[in-house]
């Protein structure tokens, strides 16, 4: 495979490929769905919380049940205000709810409470990052939603299904892009990114093992024959629920789209549009039912629901929320601490791990000592226990108090070593720690002295080497220094003592 320039475009600058004399673009636009964490569901006051024993989270309005009036959620609406301006949206000054209306196990009410045509937030765009390029990925609209319960199949060779209905009713965002994204990796990298500035902004922890946040993906291809262009009909990947799904289904759907292609050109014009399912284990995608158009889910105002005015100054008050988001962040770690790239990224991707970081570096002279110190050493502790920086026990001032401790020769780099693995346990502050346990180096000369000319004394044979020239034995003198001292002998001031003790 390989990108190629077609007369009149930007050579590489739209990813042409071309294979099996197909000259070729990938086209994708994704619909990403979050779950936010507000403490109670969209519009009635059953807890949103993820699982919990099945049909115990529910309430008259979330089940549907004849009379129940919905109430909108105010975190609703904020977190979806929120989001948008965080995405660059326009938001909307009134915006209404509507039902969507559809017959599944999981949906008691048969419909669902969404947005239509007047969507809380338009327009928008993504910056992402991919394979070294960057693409500015439009977003088509941003709008509220609830979700649906879960049907539960028994794998116990019962062949019986169950419905939980705690999940009903949960808030949920559903971000649409335009169809920008030329590869699969562009695809997953936008998901990446939204999942990054979703957790940012706290309203929800994107956690894709638990479905808070699904992509569906709307995929084709341009094929170029001379100056004609055809698309083939568009297939929408549902419910992909990792990035490694996302990856994989899309670049299958790609291939399969090229042959289908070769073998008998259908077209978008004469085909249109079909859902497609993503079986992870095969790594391939299958035909589902037809994609229904927008007219069979009837649409209507949700009549329960008044249309929402959104005054701008209450807009201008949510901006705060929206602080400083990943892009941004990355660009002043590196001005201000002088991180490389790698690590702004790595301390970026979790916005505790670099407020840790922040609040460790601050007022140390070299910074990206500190941030090496939290890529290394700490984060190895994370991973081991598999726990997040903020059950970490050890503060981030003690981090700089370690390393203040090797700067100040208090101790050696080994021995900070022993004193992290403590402050890790125990959370003490490091100056205790070594205190405590009698780390601190050996600085004293007529102590190193002493030392010195010990390990002199019980090693003749490499004394009479040093002497005959052989540097080598300086070096195992020296260790047997460090031997003799527990490894706690200022490694400077005994070198210096062991070169003026063997000159004499
Ligand atoms: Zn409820």
């Amino acid at each position: 495979m390989s990108d190629a320039a077609l007369p009149g475009t930007k050579a590489g600058a739209e990813a042409l490929r071309t294979e099996s004399g197909i000259t070729y673009q990938v086209i994708i636009g994704c619909e990403v769905h979050i779950q936010l964490l507000t403490k109670s569901k969209a519009f009635c006051g059953c807890e949103n919380r993820f699982g919990g024993i099945p049909n115990t989270r529910v309430c008259p309005v979330c089940l549907g049940l004849p009379g129940a009036l919905p109430v909108v959620n105010g975190a609703l609406v904020e977190g979806a205000i929120v989001a948008g301006l965080a995405l660059g949206s326009r938001i909307a000054e009134v915006t209404k709810f509507d039902r969507k209306n559809y017959v599944y196990p999981d949906l008691p009410k048969g419909y669902q409470i969404s947005q239509f045509d007047m969507p809380i937030c338009v327009g928008g765009h993504l910056d992402v990052a991919s394979d070294g390029r960057m693409r500015r990925v439009g977003i088509t609209r941003v709008h509220m939603e609830e979700d649906a319960g879960k049907n539960l199949h028994l794998a116990d060779g019962s062949n019986m299904s169950y419905v939980d209905f705690n999940r009903c009713g949960t808030p949920l965002l559903e971000i649409v892009s335009e169809p920008d994204m030329r590869s699969p990796e562009e695809a997953v990298a936008f998901v990446e990114s939204i999942r990054e500035i979703m957790r940012y902004l706290e309203i929800s922890d994107c956690n894709m093992e638990e479905g808070s946040l699904r992509c569906d993906a709307n995929i084709n291809l341009w094929i170029y024959e001379g100056a004609a262009r055809h698309a083939t009909p568009i297939v929408e990947i549902k419910n992909m629920n990792s990035f490694r799904a996302i990856r994989s289904a899309l670049s299958f759907e790609a291939q399969r789209q090229l042959a289908e292609w070769q073998a008998r050109r259908p077209t978008l014009e004469a085909e249109g549009k079909s859902t497609r399912g993503y079986n992870d284990v095969t790594g391939e995608t299958f035909p589902q039912r037809t994609k229904e158009a927008a007219s069979d889910y009837r649409y209507f105002p949700e009549p329960d629901l008044k249309p929402i005015a959104i005054s701008r100054s209450f807009v201008e008050a949510l901006r705060a929320r929206v602080g400083e988001l990943p892009e941004a962040k990355r660009e002043r770690l590196k001005s201000q601490y002088g991180l490389a790239d790698f690590d702004a990224e790595t301390l970026v991707v979790s916005k505790p791990l670099s407020a840790y970081f922040e609040e460790a570096a601050a007022g140390y002279r070299e910074p990206k000592k500190i941030a090496n110190w939290i890529l290394t050493e700490v984060r190895s502790v994370l991973n081991d226990r598999n726990i997040e920086i903020d059950r970490f026990p050890a503060k981030p001032e003690h981090i700089r108090a370690l390393l203040e401790a090797v700067d100040d020769g208090t101790i050696s780099g080994k021995i900070a070593k022993e004193v992290f693995v403590e402050m890790a346990s125990s959370g003490r502050a490091p100056r205790e720690i070594i205190a405590a346990q009698g780390l601190s180096q050996i600085a004293d000369e007529a102590d190193l002295a002493r030392i010195v000319d010990r390990v002199l004394a019980a090693n003749e044979k490499s004394v009479a080497d040093y002497n005959a020239g052989k540097d080598h034995a300086l070096k195992f003198l020296m260790g047997q220094v460090m031997k003799e001292s527990h490894g706690k002998a200022n490694p400077i001031i005994a070198t210096r003592l062991l070169k003026e003790h063997l000159s004499q």
